[in-house]
C-alpha cells in the first residue's frame, strides 16, 4: 500500500515463486496448497511505487492522487470518507472471498503489529491469539535472521494502538468489519531494500510467512446446514461472554462453511440464523496446531409462514399466534422503531415505539388482538426503512 516500501512487493513475488516451485518437494507447501486457498497482491499502490516510470526510481509512499492508502479504509466509527480506487477495488475484492486470514506488508520497522490500531484501551476478543500468531512470527524469523533483526518494540510484536493509533488502515477494516483477521508485517528498518539485502529479505522470513499460512489450517473448520434439506445455512457465530466488537464471525451465504480461530481449550459456540432455532454447541476443543472440524444441523422455527434465507425480509413466528408473536427483523430496521399493527378494515389497532437489536426478535403482545388477519408494520423511528407482514390470530 506504500509505494516507497517496496521490500514486501518483491518478498511477496518470491513467496509465490516458492509455492509454486516447491510443491512436489516441500510437504509444508503441498500441505498450504492442498488445503487453502491462497491469494497473494505483491503490490497494492502502483502509482506510487512507478512515480517515476517504468523502473522504480523514486517509490512514493502515497497514490498518483496523494492519498496514503493505509488511512484511506472504512474506519469503525467513521466508514464514509471518500475512498480512492485502489481501496474500493481492494475492499470490493476483500467482501468477495472472505478471507479468513490476511496479513499486509510495509517497511521502516521491523515488527508484527495486531488488531485494534485505533483503540488503545480496546483489546481484540482474541487478543491473546493475535499475539501469539504475532509472536510466532517474529521468534521463527529471530531463529533464521538472528535476534538483531525483527526486534522493534516487545522484541518484534505490539498490538497496533500501543505504537501508534492508525484510523483508516486494512487491518482494523478486515478484522472489524470483514470479520476477517489481519495483522501489518513490517519487514526492513529501510523503507526502501537495497536490491543486495533482497535475497536476505526473503531468507530472513519464508519460514515465517510459511507458518503465518499454516495458521489458517487451525481452530475451528465448521459448516452448518439445514436439518432437514441440508440446504447451507448462513449461520451467525457467536461465543458468549467472550466476542465483542465485531469479533464474531458468519458463515459463508453460498457453503454455510466457517473458520474461527481461538486459542487452545474448550468453548462454547452459539449459532444463530433467520428463521432458525437458535443452537448451542458446548466443550469444542481446540489443539494448538490443530484443526476442529464441525457440523451443525440447525431446525427451522416451527410454524413460521415461510423460511426466509435473505436478510431483507421480515420473519414472523407462530404464524397463526394466539397471545405473543415474534418478528425478526431485516438488517435495515433497528435500533429505536415504530410497530402498528392494522386489521382487515383498515384500522390502525395499536401503535407504539420500542427498542431492536439486530437479529434477536421482538416480541409483539397480541393478547388483546381477537381472531383475525392482521397487517404489522415495523419501521425505522425516521421511517427511512419500512417492513411489513401479515400474521393470523386465533383464540
Ligand atoms: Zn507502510
Amino acid at each position: 500500500m506504500h509505494g516507497d516500501e517496496t521490500g514486501g512487493f518483491v518478498l511477496m513475488l518470491h513467496f509465490a515463486d516458492y509455492l509454486l516451485k516447491n510443491y512436489l518437494v516441500d510437504s509444508r507447501v503441498k500441505n498450504l496448497v492442498d488445503n487453502l486457498e491462497i491469494w497473494i497482491n505483491p503490490l497494492a499502490n502502483p502509482d506510487g511505487t512507478y512515480q517515476g516510470g517504468d523502473i522504480v526510481s523514486t517509490p512514493t509512499r502515497f497514490n498518483a492522487n496523494g492519498y496514503d492508502l493505509n488511512r484511506n479504509f472504512p474506519d469503525p466509527l467513521d466508514p464514509n470518507t471518500v475512498k480512492q480506487k485502489e481501496t474500493l477495488d481492494m475492499m470490493k475484492f476483500m467482501r468477495k472471498h472472505k478471507f479468513c486470514l490476511s496479513a499486509n506488508f510495509h517497511s521502516g520497522e521491523e515488527v508484527v503489529n495486531y488488531p485494534w490500531d485505533r483503540w488503545l484501551s480496546k483489546l481484540h476478543a482474541d487478543d491473546s491469539w493475535f499475539h501469539a500468531i504475532s509472536r510466532s512470527y517474529a521468534d521463527t524469523a529471530h531463529v533464521y535472521a538472528g535476534s538483531q533483526y525483527m526486534n522493534f518494540l516487545d522484541d518484534g510484536v505490539t498490538r497496533g494502538a500501543v505504537w501508534y493509533l492508525v484510523y483508516g488502515g486494512r487491518q482494523d477494516y478486515i478484522t472489524w468489519e470483514l470479520h476477517g483477521r489481519e495483522v501489518t508485517i513490517e519487514i526492513d528498518n529501510q523503507y526502501i531494500t537495497p536490491a543486495a539485502q533482497l535475497a536476505t529479505l526473503w531468507q530472513n522470513n519464508w519460514h515465517s510467512l510459511i507458518g503465518y499460512l499454516e495458521n489458517a489450517l487451525y481452530g475451528i473448520h465448521g459448516l452448518v446446514r439445514n436439518k432437514t434439506s441440508l440446504i447451507p445455512v448462513a449461520a451467525k457465530v457467536f461465543i458468549n461472554g467472550y466476542d465483542k466488537d465485531s469479533s464474531q464471525v458468519y458463515c459463508d451465504t453460498l457453503t454455510g462453511s466457517f473458520v474461527r480461530f481461538l486459542e487452545p481449550g474448550s468453548w462454547n459456540l452459539t449459532f444463530t440464523a433467520k428463521g432458525y432455532m437458535p443452537v448451542l454447541i458446548s466443550n469444542v476443543n481446540v489443539t494448538s496446531g490443530q484443526r476442529t472440524d464441525l457440523i451443525v444441523d440447525m431446525v427451522p422455527f416451527p410454524d413460521s409462514v415461510d423460511y426466509p434465507n435473505s436478510s431483507n425480509s421480515l420473519l414472523l413466528f407462530p404464524n397463526p399466534a394466539t397471545n405473543n408473536l415474534n418478528a425478526i427483523l431485516p438488517d435495515t430496521i433497528a435500533g429505536n422503531i415504530n410497530v402498528r399493527i392494522i386489521n382487515q378494515t383498515g384500522t390502525l389497532i395499536s401503535d407504539y415505539s420500542t427498542q431492536a437489536i439486530k437479529s434477536v426478535p421482538i416480541i409483539i403482545d397480541i393478547k388483546t388482538l381477537s381472531s383475525g388477519i392482521y397487517t404489522v408494520v415495523i419501521s425505522n423511528y425516521n421511517r427511512s426503512h419500512i417492513s411489513i407482514g401479515r400474521f393470523v390470530v386465533i383464540k
